[in-house]
Formats: C-alpha cells, structure tokens, sequence
C-alpha cells in the first residue's frame, strides 16, 4: 500500500489543464509490477532530467525519479476507490521496494512544469508554480527524512522552500538593477609647478663687499587629481519581487491546508 508522502491540494485548479506535450520531457513508461492498489503498470509517466535534479539535491541522493502523470483517470488508478485524487498532488511509497527513490506527482503539477518548461520562468503562473515546487520539495523531504510524518515533512518543505527555489528552481533571492544615478569621474592631470631658486653671493663692489642675490626658475610637475559627479549608470542589489511572491504563495498555500500538513516544525 502507498504509505506517507500525500501532499493534499486545498485550493482546486485555477489554471485550466493543458496536456500538450512537453518538449523538454521524455516519456517514460512504468515497467515495475505494482500492487493492484497502486498499479503503474501501463501508465504513461513522464519524467525530466530537472525535476530529477531537484529531487535529489532535496533527498541528498543520485537516484531519484521523478514521474509526472499526465491524466486525471490513471492519476485516480493510483488510489484505492473513493479517494479524492483530484487533490492529492504527489505521493511516494516509503515500504514499497519497486518505487524506491521514486516520486509522483499528479496532472496539476505535470501541467504547471510543463508551463515553466516552455517559458523558462515562473513569471505569470506564480501561485500554480509555487505549490508544484512545495509538492515536488515536499515529496523529496519525505525520502530525506525516510519519514511519513505529514507535518514534519511538509513543515520542511516550506521551510527550505525559498533555499531550493534559488538554488535549484533559478530564481534568486536578489537581483541586480541598474539605474540612471551620479557617479563620480575622477581626472588626473599633470600641473607645473615653478619653483624660484635664490643664490647669494659676496661680491667686492668699490672695495666693499656685498651681497647680491641672483633668482634662477626651474618647472617641475605634479599630477592633480579632481572629482567631478556626473550622470550615469548605478548597478545595484535589490530583492527579487519574483522570489518575494513565490515565497508568500508558498506560505499562503501551507496555511490553507488541512492539518497536519500546515500544523508541524522542523527539526533539520
Ligand atoms: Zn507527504
């Protein structure tokens, strides 16, 4: 039986699913002889060498698989009869050898990546992309931890969320700005100096000796430097409004879900 690794969908579809396929993905089918329960024998998964990726930096592994259903009626063969499957959006089998270091994860979240996939960026699908990341993460945390506690793993999630959003998902928490602003120019220039040498001497003049003093010039130089402040470009680091709202979509999401999924904390 499936055991743990449920991350359950509170808000239903905003965005409509679409099942165009996804270029960047390869099929994969599931060969592996399954329980009746969770049969994913004849089920067309698929799966991405990123998702993967991200996955095993979360797990701390090299093996993990991370298979994607595309269709709602296979995603509810997953499950035993009656389930609401329409909200769960990933599992794993924590006891069950034949999905070791494997990863489901439901149409809703095979649809939200397949987005981020042709358009390289969560920009303009924020909400849907932060709960496909908080399942993905979560799921992964479940084979981190080796545990099936809910609200541990999915407090986890949340709390790395940000952390492997930057890291692995490619959008960092800053970004540079460049903006019109006074910058300062500095000028050398090399500026001569006279300097005036005296020479005294005692000469006899009529018997009687004076002194007479001779003023000879000699130039050197030096260099001068000024500042001066003029208008131009000012590159500076700012927070990622990106990064804040895949954040606060994540946190907002965590809060609307049933306990024990929004109720734990986390111990790593
Ligand atoms: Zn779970």
């Amino acid at each position: 039986m499936i055991r743990g690794g449920q991350l359950y969908r509170h808000r239903r579809d905003r965005a409509r699913r679409t099942r165009r396929l996804m270029t960047y993905v390869a099929v994969a089918v599931v060969a592996a002889v399954v329980p009746a329960s969770a049969s994913a024998a004849g089920k067309q998964l698929w799966t991405s060498d990123a998702l993967n990726s991200v996955a095993n930096d979360v797990a701390g592994t090299t093996d993990m698989t991370v298979l994607s259903e595309d269709d709602p009626t296979e995603w509810a063969g997953f499950f035993p009869p009656g389930t609401d499957s329409e909200n769960v959006l990933g599992f794993v089998a924590l006891e069950y050898p034949p999905l070791y270091h494997e990863i489901f994860l439901d149409p809703y979240v095979y649809s939200t990546f397949g987005s981020w996939f042709s358009t390289g960026t969560p920009q303009g699908n924020e909400y849907a992309f932060s709960i496909a990341a908080l399942a993905l993460i979560h799921e992964s945390f479940h084979w981190r931890l080796l545990s099936g506690d809910e609200s541990t793993v999915n407090a986890c999630a949340l709390k790395y969320f940000p952390y492997y959003i930057a890291k692995d998902f490619g959008v960092p928490e800053t970004v540079t700005q460049t903006t019109t602003g006074v910058v300062p120019v500095t000028t050398t220039k090399s500026v001569p100096v006279v300097h005036v040498k005296v020479v005294k001497r005692r000469v006899k003049v009529h018997g009687k000796w004076v002194v007479r003093t001779k003023r000879t010039t000699f130039t050197t130089y030096t260099t001068e430097t000024t500042t001066t402040y003029e208008p131009g470009p000012v590159t500076s680091t700012v927070a990622n409004p990106l990064f804040q709202t895949l954040v606060a979509d994540a946190a907002s999401f965590y809060m609307q879900q049933p306990p024990p999924y929004n109720a734990g904390t986390c111990t790593v």
